[in-house]
């Protein structure tokens, strides 16, 4: 089965340092991938607390650099295709920034994310004081699908259970049962709008001794209302890590009735058989 890697970092995201371009599409090609995209990050808006630590006010990357990059490492590095992305970082005050960024390069995909709300950062913890699990993952979920449904323009929606990853609660997952009122409409949005849901196989490993874990039903429910594409993504921010439990996977949403995971080429999806 021909797999494909559609979340990576490399030395042009601010969280990069560990690794290249080419270091890490060695890694892919390596572990058997037949290909690798990298999606550096872009948040026009860093919140205080962030840039106190990482001393940022924006994580913009310079996108000429990083294409030519890939251009350069596809030219000697065979047996393996990459791809030019960018990961959004969806933010109400910066809509305007966003459009216009996107409208001025081509990209062979665009994932929609979101890492900072309400002029805080989840990692650093600010985010959950005063809020339950419930509110501040219900929160994180409303505003994901505001941002989406305002942009249109992207492929794929990332990790949209982040906010559970650095939480300080004992639930440490996304349950469909939980959200459903929030879910539905979400997943009926990228049902109808050809979009992907992205399974982050960073999400489901330990973090401070919870680990998250992927709710079946709520891919189920995106298939009930026609969703198809799913693209599984790493979110690697070194070599090691492409491709990392893909063909756990794979095998999961094939036993759950999906057809395709789905990679994309110049902002077309491609969906490839499973199995
Ligand atoms: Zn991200």
């Amino acid at each position: 089965m021909l797999l494909y890697d559609n979340h990576n970092h490399s030395q042009f995201s601010f969280d990069g340092k560990r690794t290249t371009v080419e270091k890490s599409a060695e890694g892919a090609k390596a572990r058997g991938l037949a290909g690798i995209c990298f999606t550096d990050h872009c948040d026009f808006h860093v919140p205080p607390m962030k840039a106190e630590h990482e001393h940022l006010v924006k994580e913009e990357f310079d996108i000429a650099a990083q294409q030519a990059e890939i251009d350069a490492v596809s030219a000697r590095l065979p047996g393996i295709r990459i791809f030019k992305g960018i990961e959004m970082g969806l933010y109400r005050s910066c809509r305007d920034r966003i459009r216009n960024l996107l409208s001025l390069w081509n990209f062979d995909e665009v994932i929609a994310s979101v890492h900072y709300i309400d002029d805080t950062d989840p990692f650093y913890g600010g985010y959950y004081q005063g809020k339950d699990w419930k509110q501040a993952y219900g929160h994180y979920l409303e505003t994901i699908y505001e941002e989406m449904v305002w942009l249109g323009d992207f492929d794929i929606m990332g990790h949209y259970d982040y906010v559970a990853r650095y939480a300080p609660y004992p639930q440490a997952s996304i349950l469909y049962r939980d959200f459903s009122d929030i879910l539905d409409p979400m997943l009926e949005y990228l049902a109808h709008e050809g979009k992907a849901i992205e399974i982050n196989t960073k999400t489901y490993q330990d973090h401070n001794g919870r680990t998250p874990v992927l709710d079946s039903n709520i891919l189920l429910r995106f298939k009930e209302f026609g969703g198809e594409f799913i693209s599984l993504g790493s979110d690697s921010h070194d070599p090691e890590r492409p491709g990392d439990k893909f063909g756990y996977y794979a095998g999961y949403i094939g036993s759950l009735g999906f057809r395709y995971l789905t990679h994309f080429e110049n902002r077309k999806p491609v969906p490839l058989p499973i199995g």
